[in-house]
């Protein structure tokens, strides 16, 4: 992965949404009391795989490669 926390250079867990600041699970537990702020890398990247996954699957069933390439240019 190679994100690292910005306080303790430890391997980063969450991430604050919209901004590059990464954080290991405990600096942001420490550092953030809600950590409904906080993006979970690991979900993050899992949420965007899956997204990539059902526009793909989206593409096979529909059979029509163009147009869903250019929907996902779009995003
Ligand atoms: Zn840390």
């Amino acid at each position: 992965m190679g994100k690292k926390c910005i306080v303790c250079d430890a391997e980063a867990d969450y991430k604050i949404k919209d901004t590059p600041d990464y954080y290991c699970k405990e600096c942001a537990q420490e550092n953030f009391a809600d950590l409904g702020m906080l993006v979970n890398v690991e979900e993050e990247a899992q949420r965007l795989k899956e997204f990539l996954k059902e526009k793909i699957e989206q593409n096979i069933v529909e059979g029509d490669g163009d147009e869903s390439v250019n929907s996902l240019r779009q995003d």
